[in-house]
């Protein structure tokens, strides 16, 4: 049978393990046709209720079997998508997002939120998210802006915990974003699009680094909650960092969505490290969103995408976590314009991180998941 039909009859991902098994350990090009484990899922992304269906046929022509919906705001729009997505609940999921406003607009708010947060976990929530303006831009009643470790929200983790469901924190942005807005910012290109994006203005924003002790404040404080960081813990530029977060806060865990152009900058073997030590906390993800007014690739412009262009952005992650080639385009081009290597992941670290990490961290047995 020759490589074409081979394609045409068991399908790319097959064709991944296969080559890579027939090639021995070569580890080529070929083996990033499709995930080589053959099933994923995708512990970051954004869906719309109506998105749903959208969402899910990417999802099948990618071979990612479940989506976690990366935070759904405030309780009307999180239960008219729950009501959405029941039919497909063994195939996307949805986090409960607070609606931060609710502090100024209710006294009761911090005493209330935890009865939320329980409600929302009945309704079928995966646990809680938590977006980057706490701790940015969330303002307390008196104005002053809202710490992450603010006691009187010790409440919501004790019962995150209780209910055991995890938190996530996308807590700051990429160290870029917190530079001055100029040309000479390595993200120009980006932050140009996307000026609201800088908070390089530090008589509005707390510094970044201020920003990340107080997210880890409540992550040591709570050693029996599970913790999800974004975006590599929104830390990529620095992997000594990561690992030393890794080391210190065993419940810990990171999904790398968006990140591939970040991580892929550093030396392959620097990565290929990480990510075997840390292989039972590592997630994949991608922050694809698809919305009823576009759809956006990880980041970059908010459009209509074809299927070309969403393989292309699939088998870039597949091609820098499972092989060693060199040079390559990242999935996220407007991040920077940098070329990245592979990091060519063992296959059982693989089984890990596409799979059996998320599926371990967000309990997914109790929705039929396979
Ligand atoms: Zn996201």
């Amino acid at each position: 049978m020759d490589r074409a039909t081979f394609l045409k009859k068991f399908g790319a991902s097959l064709v991944g393990i296969s080559f890579m098994g027939l090639e021995s350990c070569s580890k080529s090009a070929k083996s990033y046709l499709g995930p080589s484990t053959g099933k994923v899922i995708d512990a970051h992304l954004h869906v719309d209720k109506e998105s749903i269906k959208r969402c899910i046929q990417v999802m099948d022509e990618n071979q990612i079997h479940y989506g976690v919906n990366m935070g759904v705001t405030g309780d009307d729009t999180f239960y008219s998508f729950m009501e959405a997505v029941n039919p497909y609940k063994h195939r996307i999921g949805a986090m409960y997002a607070f609606d931060w406003e609710l502090i100024q607009t209710d006294r009761k708010f911090f005493d209330k939120a935890p009865d939320m947060l329980e409600k929302a976990v009945k309704g079928g929530a995966l646990g809680l998210k938590c977006f980057k303006n706490l701790g940015l831009t969330v303002k307390d009643r008196d104005g002053s802006l809202l710490r992450i470790d603010d006691p009187r929200l010790f409440p919501v983790w004790e019962r995150a915990e209780k209910l055991n469901v995890i938190v996530s924190f996308h807590s700051t942005d990429p160290v870029a974003f917190f530079a001055p807005w100029n040309a000479q910012n390595e993200r120009w290109q980006e932050l140009e699009l996307h000026p609201e994006w800088s908070f390089a203005d530090r008589t509005k924003y707390p510094p970044r680094d201020q920003i990340l002790e107080q997210r880890d404040n409540v992550i040591l404080k709570f050693p029996n909650l599970k913790f999800q960081g974004c975006h590599v813990g929104n830390n990529a530029e620095d992997l000594d960092m990561v690992d030393k977060r890794l080391d210190a806060m065993p419940n810990f865990f990171l999904d790398i969505s968006a990140r591939v152009g970040e991580l892929g900058r550093h030396p392959a073997e620097k990565g290929h490290a990480l990510f075997t030590k840390h292989q039972d906390r590592l997630m994949f993800g991608t922050d694809h969103q698809y919305r009823k007014n576009g759809e956006v690739l990880g980041a970059g412009p908010r459009r209509a995408f074809t299927k070309e262009d969403n393989d292309k952005f699939y088998q870039s992650h597949w091609r820098y976590f499972q092989t060693n080639d060199k040079q390559f385009d990242h999935p996220t081009p407007i991040q920077g314009q940098w070329k990245i290597d592979g990091i060519a992941l063992d296959q059982d670290v693989l089984q890990k991180f596409y799979w059996d990490n998320a599926y371990n961290f967000y309990n997914l047995e109790r929705f039929n998941v396979s």
